[in-house]
């Protein structure tokens, strides 16, 4: 990458990660994917009981295979033969997690972290329930407000995550939100994290490369 535009990249990295710990979370800025793994090791012990939502940032960075490494207890809502009763179940059991796991949808520099979720068992466990919550978001996640943020996951996120999906939504097939009234619909609750009570439960990792959408 061009050392300007890299220079450009990690301060406003630098910028959101002062805004965030302003706002009474951890945040950690990191040069690259590679170092994401490292140091969620770094931060868990042998045996935790771990979960996390559904995220490509995870996937990317290699954290979804070490939740999955057998070196912790992974309540993992995706494992095969589940039935839906099932999944329900660990994903309420995630509440009681030593540490969760997701991406941001949209992270503003005035220190917010904006989320949407069809389910909502993503941004319930983020607001409350696991001692510790881990956000791993690439700086393309990052926007200047609220505003700009779900014109973004309006924009580009929903409508990516459901083709991903294969959602029977509108945007999956046209790519456009038209802000519908599907039964599959993946935007079904709204949540911006400001100022925690909490200092430090929620650690925001911000990674200066693209990760996810
Ligand atoms: S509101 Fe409906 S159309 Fe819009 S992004 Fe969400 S699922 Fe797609």
């Amino acid at each position: 990458m061009d050392q300007s535009l890299k220079e450009v990249i990690t301060q406003r990295v630098e910028r959101t990660a002062e805004a965030l710990r302003k706002n009474n979370m951890e945040a950690v800025c990191l040069s690259s994917a590679e170092e994401v793994v490292p140091y969620i090791k770094s931060r868990l012990k042998a045996g935790d009981t771990v979960a996390a939502g559904g995220s490509m940032t995870l996937a990317a960075t290699g954290v979804m295979s070490l939740l999955a490494s057998g070196e912790y207890n992974y309540l993992n809502r995706d494992t095969e033969g589940l039935t839906p009763e099932q999944r329900g179940e660990i994903m309420r059991k995630a509440f009681f997690a030593d540490a969760y796991f997701a991406s941001a949808n949209a992270i503003s520099e005035d220190g917010e972290i904006h989320e949407v979720d069809g389910n909502g068992n993503r941004v319930a466990a983020i607001i409350y329930g696991p001692q510790n919550v881990f956000i791993v978001a690439g700086y393309n996640k990052i926007v200047e407000n609220a505003e700009e943020a779900f014109k973004r996951i309006s924009t580009y996120a929903s409508p990516a995550n459901a083709k991903r999906l294969s959602c029977k939504t509108p945007c999956a097939v046209t790519g456009k939100c038209i802000d519908c009234q599907s039964d599959a619909r993946i935007c079904c609750d709204y949540v911006t994290l400001k100022h925690q009570r909490t200092k430090n439960r929620i650690c925001v990792l911000l990674v200066a490369e693209e990760l996810g959408y």
